[in-house]
């Protein structure tokens, strides 16, 4: 009986709540359609789920006990307000989860408007860590079709799975590792596509599937540990703006924000721009002129596309730096190599 029961082993998942359409509430209660996001704590999300989660495991498995999960509020907000100070705080809280040698695994409940932004900056920072699971929905927790409590139910089953490591986000069914997803459509159970492959996975009854091999090529350059703790230390994120190329971009929208900023105060001033340009990368004359003389004047500037799939091409004759991330996540990336010190800008 004692040999037996020493085999058995009970995870401990902790959940990580910030808010999201997982956590909304219908407008007219339990009907569903209109809805205000980040109004249901975690605890009660995880305490719906985790009677499927019981009978899942169970059946699963005969030799493990359900995993232990505890639930932490972290925010709540609609992802769309999402901020960089609360990114600090899940980061701070991850990093204490990886090394609490009592944690398997993190599950993080997140709005899908900035799920990939949150996804990637994560992955960049524990690419081969314990599982983090990220998961969300888009319909309200009190909708009579939820799709939450099953996108929920997916992530914990899956980050309990023996030998996973990195970060995965889970939808409908599908699984997307933390930095290659982009929300594509505003509409249905499944906003989110990767390129080119689609999701790396499955999760079917609790269980997890795995179709195809970690993309590396769109990774971040993983942040070393020394690095984590520059960023973990920040008391301020750098601020990086995004413009757009479009018909008759003109660049003063650029110059604008450098003559705001060379009147703020350090803290405040423009670190980088990404520019989100058309096609391959490319921006209108006036604009590239802008952006140059804002990397003269010592702001950094990368270039990205506004195209949702493909990648940037390199402009010799421009001296731009072109990236290989939508513009929200090079936005990230740009934020985490001037944080760890790997960029230097002069503003
Ligand atoms: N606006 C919501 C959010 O991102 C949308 C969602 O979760 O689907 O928080």
């Amino acid at each position: 009986m004692s040999s037996k029961k020493s085999e058995w082993v009970s995870q401990k998942i902790v959940i990580l709540g910030t808010g999201g359409t997982i956590a909304g509430l219908s407008l007219v209660p339990g009907a569903g359609g209109d809805y205000k996001a980040a109004q249901v704590d975690v605890e009660t999300l995880v305490a719906q789920a985790g009677q499927a989660v019981a009978g899942i495991s169970s059946s699963l498995s005969a030799t493990s006990l359900p995993p232990v999960l505890s639930a932490e509020q972290i925010a709540q907000v609609d992802s769309k307000d999402m901020t960089e100070a609360i990114w600090q705080r899940l980061l701070q809280r991850v990093a204490q989860l990886q090394h609490d040698p009592a944690v398997q695994a993190i599950v993080i409940t997140h709005g899908t408007d900035t799920l990939e932004e949150t996804g990637f900056l994560l992955h960049a920072c524990w690419p081969q860590g314990k599982p983090v699971v990220l998961t969300c929905a888009m319909r309200a927790a009190d909708a009579p079709d939820a799709d939450g409590p099953g996108n929920l139910r997916d992530a914990i089953l899956m980050a309990g799975t023996p030998g996973l490591t990195g970060v995965r986000m889970v939808c409908n069914g599908q699984v997307f590792e933390g930095h290659v997803f982009q929300k594509v459509r505003t509409d249905g159970l499944q906003p989110f596509g990767a390129d080119p492959i689609g999701a790396m996975g499955a999760c079917h009854e609790g269980r997890y599937v795995q179709h195809s091999e970690p993309e590396k090529t769109r990774a971040y350059p993983p942040v070393t540990p020394a690095e984590l703790e520059r960023l973990l230390a920040a008391d301020r994120w750098p601020r990086v703006e995004i413009v757009m190329n479009h018909v008759g971009a003109d660049g003063r929208l650029v110059e604008h924000a450098l003559t705001v900023s060379a009147s703020s105060p350090d803290h405040e001033r423009l670190r980088g721009f990404v520019v989100a340009g058309t096609g391959g990368g490319s921006c209108s004359e006036r604009l590239s002129a802008a952006l140059q003389s804002a990397q003269q004047q010592g702001v950094l500037v990368w270039r990205s596309t506004r195209a949702t799939w493909g990648s940037v091409r390199s402009v010799s004759h421009e001296r731009l730096k072109g990236v290989p991330w939508s513009p929200v996540k090079a936005r990230v990336a740009m934020m985490l190599d001037i944080l760890t010190g790997r960029a230097s800008t002069t503003c």
